[in-house]
């Protein structure tokens, strides 16, 4: 049994379907963990572990957790760790999406990557673990699947963005996807 250290039911049910139901998941809410872990740490490495060891040390199980940020070329890495808050506390996906379209109107680069950090921290050892998934950003909003900025990010191979593509298509090739088959690879070997 492992706790996924989120409280975010999109993310923990990506999760399950890409582990396929190999262990069974468990979300904060599970254990009764109903506060809010606060993400101070300046990179998505220091905010992934804080929130994986909070739990190992307060609840006592065996815990990863997950930090992602979108990283855009143009806004020279923005918003990365601030992804959540790119337009204010109110973790808003609908104005996010707004200020990031209005921050690239004039720029002609749209090159972005989202990047996950996976940590995982059992039988007293702490892992990072890194997925990144290359892409763009599309001048407008499409499609009404996914969450957060899916309707405007289009990974490489594809001229639809996330939304569009759809739950199938993201959990093979997005970055939790990638991280997470790494997570499970090493769960498999422990
Ligand atoms: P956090 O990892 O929960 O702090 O999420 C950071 C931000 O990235 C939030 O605004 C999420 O909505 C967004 N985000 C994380 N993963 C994805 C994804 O797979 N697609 C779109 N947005 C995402």
């Amino acid at each position: 049994m492992l706790v996924f250290a989120t409280n975010n039911a999109h993310k923990a049910r990506e999760i399950e379907q890409i582990l396929g139901g190999a262990y069974r998941i468990l979300t904060l809410k599970d254990i009764g963990c109903l506060e809010e872990i606060e993400e101070t740490e300046p990179t998505l490495e220091g905010n992934a572990l804080l929130k994986a060891r909070y739990v190992k040390e307060k609840y006592g199980y065996d815990c990863f957790s997950e930090d992602t940020g979108l990283e855009v070329e143009a806004l020279d890495g923005a918003p990365g760790v601030y992804t959540a808050r790119y337009a204010g506390d109110a973790k808003d996906p609908e104005g996010n999406m707004a200020l990031l379209l209005a921050n690239l109107a004039d720029k002609e680069n749209r090159r972005a990557r989202f990047r996950t950090i996976i940590a995982l921290v059992s039988d007293g050892k702490e892992v990072l673990i890194e997925g990144i998934c290359p892409g763009r950003i599309a001048p407008t909003r499409s499609g009404a699947g996914g969450f957060g900025y899916d309707p405007v990010f289009i990974p490489d191979g594809y001229d639809q963005t996330f939304a569009e593509l759809g739950d199938a298509v993201k959990n093979r090739i997005s970055h939790r996807a990638i991280a997470t088959e790494k997570l499970r690879e090493m769960l498999r070997k422990a």
